[in-house]
C-alpha cells in the first residue's frame, strides 16, 4: 500500500475557506443527475442503505493477527456476498474528526473537526470537538436536501450538522447502551415503530432510505486493556451480532433485496507500554525553549511557554508559540525528536498539508513505534488507543443491494462513503464531497 492516506486529485491545494470554489470544482458530472422519476429509478441500484460504524474496529479483526479474537460470522457473511477492503481514513485519526470525513465525505482540512491539539484562538489544549466548518455539508444535509430521508442512530457526526432530534426527515438519535440498544432502535424504524429522539417519540412515515448505526463496544474495551481486554472478543461478538438482527428485521420488512449494508469504522488501535514523553522533553531542553505539556481537556499553557505541546498515547501534537514560532526551529526540533529511538515520524506542516490534515494542528505532530507513548501516564499498563497514522486504517464492507459480489476494493477511503451512500441512493453527494464513489464496489445498472 502507497500512502495511507490517499491524496485526491479535487484536495490538491485545497485550504480550509476555499469551500464554495471547492464544491463547484468536484460536484462529479454525470452522477445521478435524474431529471425524471424514471430515470431517477434507473440510477438508484438500492433504494435503502444501512451503514453500522463501529468505533475502534481494526482491520485486523478481520484478518490478520487479531482475526482468531472472535468468528464474526455476520460481517463475514457481507463480505462473502458483497465487496470488502481496508480503507483509509483520515488525519489525524481521532473518532470524531474521522467520523466527520465520513458523514462530509471531506477531509479534516476542509471540515477542519480536529483533534487532540492546541486551539490557539480560545488559547486552549483540545481533545476532541463537534465542529464542523460552515458551509460544509453533511450526507444528512445532502440527502435532506434531495428529499430524501435518514436516521442517524447515536452517529453524532450529524448531530445538529444536517440531523436533529425530533426531525423525521433526518432523524437523530441517542440511545446510549451498547451496540444491542442501537441495533434496537433500527428495527424499530424496520418495523414501522416509533423511536426515542432526545425523548420524544418520533414516528418517521416510512422506513428511512439511510440508517446509520453507531457502535462504541470495540473501542471502549481497546481503550480499557488494549487487544488482550477479556471483555474484547465479547464486544466484538456482539456488534457482529446487530448485523444479522437488523438484516433479519430488513427481511421480515420485505425490504432485504432493496437494502445495501456498509460496515466501517473510524479508525483502528495500537497498544501502548513504554513512555517516551520524558525523553522527548529531555532531548528538546538543549534547544533552550520553555517547554509546557498542556492537558488536552481544556489545559491552558503559561504566557511565556514557547513549545506547546498536547500529549496523547498515539500522537503528540506540537505547536510554537510566540518568538519561537520560526520555521528553523520547527526544523531544529523536528530533527531533535526524530533521533529519539522509539519515534515512528514527525509530521511537519508540509506533511500535514499533504495529508489533508485540518490546519488547526500544531506545526509538528509526532507518533510512536508501538507499543511506545507520548502520553504523560507512566504506569506501564498495556491499552490501546489511536490518533496516527498506521491505525487511521479501517475496514471497509459493502454489501447487498446494487453491490457487487467479491470484489476487492482498493484504493478506497472513509472520504469516499458518503459519495457512495448518494450513488447507491440515486442523489447528489454532499456539495463539498471530495470524495469517489466505489464504483468498482456498484453494480452496473
Ligand atoms: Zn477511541
Amino acid at each position: 500500500m502507497a500512502h495511507p492516506i490517499r491524496r485526491s486529485n479535487a484536495a490538491r491545494g485545497v485550504a480550509a475557506g476555499t469551500v464554495a470554489l471547492l464544491a463547484a470544482a468536484v460536484l462529479p458530472a454525470g452522477t445521478a443527475s435524474a431529471s425524471s422519476d424514471t430515470a431517477k429509478s434507473q440510477t438508484r441500484p438500492a433504494q435503502h442503505v444501512i451503514m453500522f460504524d463501529f468505533d475502534g474496529f481494526d482491520p485486523r479483526f478481520l484478518e490478520g493477527r487479531y482475526a482468531d479474537l472472535a468468528e464474526l460470522p455476520n460481517i463475514r457473511a457481507l463480505i462473502a456476498n458483497g465487496a470488502h477492503g481496508v480503507a483509509d481514513g483520515s488525519y489525524s485519526s481521532y473518532s470524531n474528526s474521522s467520523r466527520t470525513t465520513t458523514a462530509t465525505g471531506a477531509y479534516p482540512a476542509v471540515h477542519r473537526n480536529t483533534g487532540y491539539y492546541y486551539n490557539q484562538e480560545t488559547n486552549k489544549g483540545v481533545s476532541q470537538e463537534r465542529y464542523i466548518e460552515p458551509g460544509v455539508e453533511t450526507i444528512a444535509h445532502s440527502l435532506k436536501r434531495q428529499d430524501r430521508t435518514s436516521a442517524y442512530l447515536q452517529w453524532y457526526a450529524v448531530q445538529n450538522y444536517g440531523a436533529t432530534y425530533g426531525d423525521p426527515a433526518a432523524l437523530y438519535t441517542q440511545p446510549g447502551g451498547n451496540c444491542e440498544t442501537r441495533a434496537d432502535q433500527a428495527i424499530a424504524l424496520l418495523r414501522g415503530e416509533p423511536v426515542n429522539s432526545g425523548g420524544t417519540m418520533v414516528d418517521p412515515a416510512a422506513i428511512p432510505d439511510l440508517i446509520t448505526v453507531y457502535c462504541d463496544d470495540v473501542d471502549g474495551a481497546l481503550h480499557d486493556d488494549g487487544f488482550s481486554d477479556p471483555d474484547l472478543p465479547a464486544a466484538l461478538a456482539r456488534v457482529d451480532a446487530q448485523i444479522g438482527r437488523v438484516r433479519d428485521a430488513a427481511r421480515e420488512a420485505g425490504i432485504l433485496d432493496r437494502t445495501a449494508f456498509i460496515v466501517t469504522a473510524d479508525h483502528g488501535a495500537r497498544e501502548w507500554t513504554i513512555p517516551l514523553l520524558p525523553e522527548v522533553l529531555d532531548r528538546l531542553s538543549v534547544t533552550g525553549l520553555k517547554v509546557q505539556v498542556i492537558s488536552s481537556s481544556g489545559g491552558v499553557p503559561d504566557p511565556t511557554s514557547e513549545i506547546v505541546i498536547v500529549a496523547s498515547p498515539r500522537t503528540a501534537d506540537i505547536t510554537l508559540s510566540g518568538r519561537a514560532d520560526t520555521a528553523k526551529n520547527a526544523r531544529h526540533i523536528a530533527k531533535i525528536i526524530k533521533g529519539i529511538p522509539g519515534i515512528a515520524a514527525v509530521h511537519d506542516e508540509r506533511d500535514l498539508r499533504r495529508m489533508n490534515a485540518s490546519d488547526k494542528l500544531g506545526d509538528l505532530v509526532v507518533e510512536p513505534v508501538e507499543p511506545y507513548h507520548l502520553s504523560t501516564l507512566t504506569d506501564g499498563a498495556p491499552r490501546a488507543s489511536h490518533g496516527a497514522l498506521p491505525e487511521s486504517q479501517v475496514p471497509m464492507v459493502l454489501s447487498g443491494a446494487g453491490i457487487r459480489r467479491g470484489v476487492p476494493l482498493r484504493n478506497v477511503g472513509l472520504v469516499d462513503v458518503a459519495a457512495t451512500i448518494s450513488a447507491l441512493l440515486g442523489v447528489q453527494p454532499p456539495a463539498t464531497s471530495q470524495g469517489r464513489v466505489m464504483r468498482k464496489a456498484i453494480e452496473r445498472s
